[in-house]
């Protein structure tokens, strides 16, 4: 039986792009060759990149805006000091709104000053900070668009009239916003697009080469621009499967559609979580991810009990990260609907058990 899959990353893709992208590992489109024993520079590659690349744009509506598409490697995790290096010159503002923001400032730092223009560490991030300033001479700000671990997510786009730097790796193209407010978004595929292995990154060319560094070539944004991202040989395998995830979205109606879709997820999770009185939701309720929901127990001796159900019902992933506890629902846009029915189907039999 297939699993309901939770997983917070590496998280579910959709059926058929799983099925295409097993087929091309043995026959690439009947070519007699596997599409990860091919040159990178043969025009089927090429073509798969080329076409990542325009679709990763076309979806947010930000081809022809003067943004370019890059998919490298090292994981949103290399993002965190490489926009620093191709971006901070004297000073950065740093929105800290969780564990992956704490890690992007703390990298930014070994390069230069930075200043974190607000912070929810003082109640384990369960909500996101409002009303800060940014001084107009930064060099850019920073922000986390999806708090993964936390479940919380940045509903408002900072008014900023310096260049906005968003790490989107776990809500990309799960909502309609205007993505052509940010200068350079990054995402790790492996939340909402693809397997691990690829990051992929958009990048507006005007907000670059301002900085004094000799940026070295592999963390050069403009370097991997001009060679198409091919500086060096791409994750093939991890493009690939993410192109496909989005032609999948493309044919469902885009992000638009998709959006409508995550919304009555999170709202059938969340009316659960709110009405059944065995939990108690982790985030402070305006600011909850439409992604992943943070939950407790609010009697731990249920513990078992929900646990063995979870597993009886086939439902996978639902684990909370180490540093939050208790649960997370990850409700990315390959996710059915049918497997939050299912969840909740669980917790309101613990509520008639208990
Ligand atoms: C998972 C995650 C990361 C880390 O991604 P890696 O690809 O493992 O480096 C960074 N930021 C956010 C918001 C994430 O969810």
């Amino acid at each position: 039986m297939k699993k309901h899959n939770f997983s917070a990353g590496p998280s579910i893709l959709p059926p058929e792009v799983l099925l295409k992208a097993s087929q091309a590992i043995v026959d690439y489109n009947n070519s007699g060759l596997s599409i990860i024993e091919i040159s990178h520079r043969s025009k089927d590659f090429v073509d798969v990149m080329e076409n990542a690349r325009a679709l990763a744009l076309e979806l947010l509506g930000l081809e022809g805006k003067g943004y370019k598409a890059l998919f490298l490697q090292g994981g949103a995790s290399t993002q965190f000091l490489m926009v620093a290096m191709n971006l901070l010159e004297k000073r950065a503002g740093y929105l800290n709104t969780g564990a992956w923001s704490t890690k992007a400032i703390k990298e930014a730092k070994k390069l230069d000053d930075i200043y974190e223009v607000a912070s929810s560490a003082d109640a384990n991030f369960n909500y996101i900070p409002k009303g800060f300033d940014v001084p107009s001479d930064y060099d850019y700000l920073h922000c986390t668009s999806n708090n993964t671990i936390f479940g919380t997510q940045l509903k408002q786009i900072p008014q900023v009239d310096i260049p906005l730097v968003c790490d989107m790796s776990s809500d990309i193209y799960s909502r309609n916003i205007d993505y052509s407010k940010f200068d350079l978004i990054y995402a790790g595929a492996q939340k909402n697009m693809g397997p691990a292995g690829t990051t992929l990154v958009i990048v507006k060319e005007d907000i670059l080469g301002k900085v004094s560094r000799d940026i070295p070539s592999i963390m050069d944004y403009k370097l991997h621009i001009k060679s198409g991202s091919m500086l060096n040989t791409p994750p093939v395998f991890a493009v690939y499967t993410s192109m496909l995830t989005l032609e999948w979205l493309k044919a469902k109606g885009g992000v638009a559609a998709i959006e409508k879709e995550n919304e009555k997820k999170a709202s059938l999770m969340y009316s659960e979580i709110d009405l059944n009185p065995l939990f108690k939701g982790f985030a402070a309720k305006e600011d909850r991810s439409m992604m992943n929901a943070t939950f407790n127990l609010t009697n731990d001796n249920l513990k078992e009990t929900f646990e063995t159900m979870l597993v009886e019902a086939g439902i996978s992933g639902v684990n909370g990260h180490r540093s939050v506890g208790g649960y997370r629902a990850s409700m990315y846009n390959a996710l059915p609907l049918e497997s939050v029915k299912a969840l909740v189907e669980v917790m309101s039999e613990l509520e008639s058990k208990a």
